[in-house]
């Protein structure tokens, strides 16, 4: 196992955080002190209302831009949603998928999950499928069983090249934005797990050099322990992406 062959990837997810004016303030703050840190990706997933103003803004910096959710339709009539054709042409080079903010609240299921990361990698965006348990499902010990399973509906009918372009993001639901971190070696566990999933499908080669993210609470008081995991390749942060000296302190302990 060598960690050394992925790069790590930090991606904030403002979730529905941000008007125009404010990503450009949070981003001009953002970009001066991240210049040249590029021992990882940095990528922020914004409002789709922001793509326009941080792709503006980002252009020739070493940050990325990623929008939070894609529908699975090219086109047609879908009242209010958003395409992956559509999101390319604003700039977008990610996108999240399968959120459990979008899984809970959304009804999201494994099977959309799936529909949606094809999409996106159909128009040439890196997907960042999120999968995790609940609190309720870590307790009755199943975590493993539900998040191979996610992983592998999420998966189905993707091709070996399309999968070394994924990046999946492990986030146990009952860390999300509570402020409960999993502990590095919870964390580390799940995230073997996942590569595992990839390994058995994919094979050992693609396994090794898909970045799976750790997400859940993580600050900068924890990310480098979580970070130095051998399994855990980077961070998908909501909370302390939106204050850029901790986003900026997680990126530090990436580097
Ligand atoms: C997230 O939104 O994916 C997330 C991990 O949030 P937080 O860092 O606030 O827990």
């Amino acid at each position: 196992m060598n960690k050394n062959v992925r790069k790590a990837v930090i991606a904030g997810n403002w979730k529905m955080n941000m008007t125009p004016s404010e990503t450009a303030k949070l981003l001009s703050g953002l970009i001066p002190m991240v210049k040249g840190k590029n021992g990882c990706d940095i990528v922020v997933c914004v409002p789709f209302v922001d793509l326009m103003t941080a792709v503006t803004l980002t252009a020739g910096t070493n940050i990325k831009v990623g929008a939070q959710n894609v529908h699975f339709e090219k086109k047609g009539a879908f009242t209010g949603e958003i395409s992956a054709d559509m999101l390319k042409e604003c700039g977008a080079e990610y996108v999240v998928i399968g959120h459990s903010e979008r899984r809970q609240y959304f009804g999201e299921t494994d099977a959309t999950v799936n529909l949606r990361l094809k999409a996106a990698l159909a128009a040439d965006l890196t997907p960042i499928l999120c999968v995790g348990e609940l609190l309720d499902e870590r307790d009755r010990g199943i975590t493993t069983e539900v998040v191979s399973m996610q992983t592998k509906i999420a998966l189905l009918d993707v091709s070996a090249e399309d999968m070394s372009k994924v990046i999946i993001a492990y986030e146990p639901v009952w860390a999300i934005g509570t402020g409960r971190t999993a502990t590095a070696e919870q964390a580390e566990e799940v995230c073997a797990v996942i590569r595992s999933v990839v390994a058995e499908k994919y094979g050992t080669e693609v396994a090794e050099s898909v970045t799976i993210q750790y997400g859940g609470s993580m600050k900068p008081s924890n990310a480098a322990e979580l970070l130095a995991k051998v399994n855990v390749d980077g961070g998908l942060i909501g909370g302390a992406s939106l204050v850029a000296s901790d986003f900026t302190a997680i990126i530090d302990a990436a580097q």
